[in-house]
C-alpha cells in the first residue's frame, strides 16, 4: 500500500530539519508520497524538490496557510500548489510581513515581563522567511523560562499569557482563491485541533466548501483515535476528500513521526483518488 504523508514542516518554517534532511527521513521512514507545508512559504520546496529526485519518494507541492476566521485562526492547506504562481506567493510574503510585525509586538510584550532580547534571539533559531511562536520558544528554553517548547506555549505564548498576540491572518476566501488559482487543492488542515463547537466546525466547512476548498484532514499527527471517526463523518457529510498527514515538525517530538498515521476509514474518499 502506498504511503501518503500529506504535511509536514521544515527549517523554511518552524521544523527542525532541512528540506533536505527532512526528504532523506521520509525516505527511511518508508513514506511513497510526502507533501512539504511549510507555514505561509513555499521556499523550501525547490531544494525538497531536488533532494527527491532520484528516490522513491514523490513530493507534492505544499504549503499550510494561517488564516482568521470566525475569530479563531484556522490552518488551510494548499496541495499541488503551483510555487512559482506569483499571486499565492504575493499573498505568502504579505502575510510573513505580518509575522514580522506580531513578533516584534510578541517581543514587546516578553520585554514587559522582564525578557530582554527575545525578537533577536527567536530570530537565531529563524529561517530569513519565517518568524513564528515556535522560534520564540526555542530562545526562551534556551534562556531557562521554561523546561520545553511545549511549556513555553502554554506559559507565554497561548491566550491570556505574556506573550501573546491574536492572529490577524488572511481570509479564508482570499487562502482557498489564491490555492485554486494556483492549480492547487484547498484542505482544511487538524480540524480537532482548534477546539470549536461542532455547530462552528460545520460553519467553517460548509463556508469552506462553498468558496472552493474540497478537502480535510480525517487524519493527523497528535490526534486522538476517536476523533477519526467524527471527522470521517464530517468529510463524507459534506462531501470533502479526506486528506491524511502527520504535521511533523521535529524528530525530537517523539510521539510524531513521518508516515507513521493509522490508515484513512474506508468509509472517505482520499483525497489522492483522482491525483
Ligand atoms: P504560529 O503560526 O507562529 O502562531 O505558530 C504555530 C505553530 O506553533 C504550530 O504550527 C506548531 O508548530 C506550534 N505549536 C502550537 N502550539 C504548540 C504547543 N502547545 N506546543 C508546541 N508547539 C506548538
Ligand atoms: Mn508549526
Ligand atoms: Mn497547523
Ligand atoms: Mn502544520
Amino acid at each position: 500500500m502506498t504511503c501518503y504523508d500529506l504535511h509536514s514542516h521544515s527549517t523554511s518554517s518552524d521544523g527542525s530539519l532541512s528540506p533536505q534532511h527532512l526528504i532523506a527521513r521520509a525516505v527511511e521512514q518508508g513514506v511513497d508520497v510526502l507533501a512539504l507545508t511549510d507555514h505561509d512559504g513555499m521556499e523550501g520546496i525547490a531544494a525538497a524538490r531536488s533532494a527527491a529526485q532520484g528516490t522513491t519518494l514523490t513530493l507534492v507541492n505544499g504549503v499550510e496557510v494561517s488564516v482568521t476566521w470566525g475569530g479563531s485562526t484556522v490552518h488551510i492547506l494548499g496541495l499541488n500548489v503551483d510555487y512559482q504562481n506569483e499571486a499565492l506567493q504575493k499573498g505568502l510574503a504579505g502575510i510573513r510581513e505580518y509575522r514580522r510585525e506580531r513578533a516584534v509586538k510578541i517581543a514587546e510584550r516578553l520585554e514587559k515581563s522582564g525578557i530582554v532580547g527575545a525578537y533577536e534571539g527567536a530570530r537565531q533559531y529563524a529561517s530569513p522567511v519565517m518568524l513564528g511562536r515556535v522560534h520564540f520558544a526555542k530562545f526562551l528554553v534556551e534562556k531557562g523560562y521554561a523546561k520545553s517548547i511545549n511549556d513555553v506555549f502554554k506559559r507565554y505564548l497561548v491566550r491570556n499569557k505574556p506573550g501573546y498576540v491574536s492572529g490577524e491572518w488572511a481570509s479564508l476566501e482570499q487562502t482557498v482563491t489564491w490555492i485554486n488559482d494556483a492549480g492547487g487543492q484547498a484542505v482544511i488542515a487538524h480540524p480537532a485541533r482548534y477546539k470549536m463547537t461542532a455547530t462552528k466546525l460545520r460553519r467553517l466547512v460548509t463556508e469552506f466548501k462553498t468558496l472552493g476548498g474540497i478537502g480535510i484532514e480525517v487524519i493527523s499527527g497528535r490526534q486522538h483515535p476517536e476523533e477519526i471517526k467524527t471527522l470521517a463523518k464530517l468529510a463524507n457529510d459534506f462531501e470533502l476528500l479526506a486528506s491524511r498527514g502527520s504535521d511533523f515538525h521535529s524528530p525530537d517530538n517523539t510521539w510524531v513521526e513521518l508516515g507513521r498515521l493509522p490508515a484513512l476509514p474506508l468509509s472517505v474518499t482520499p483525497i489522492w483518488q483522482a491525483w
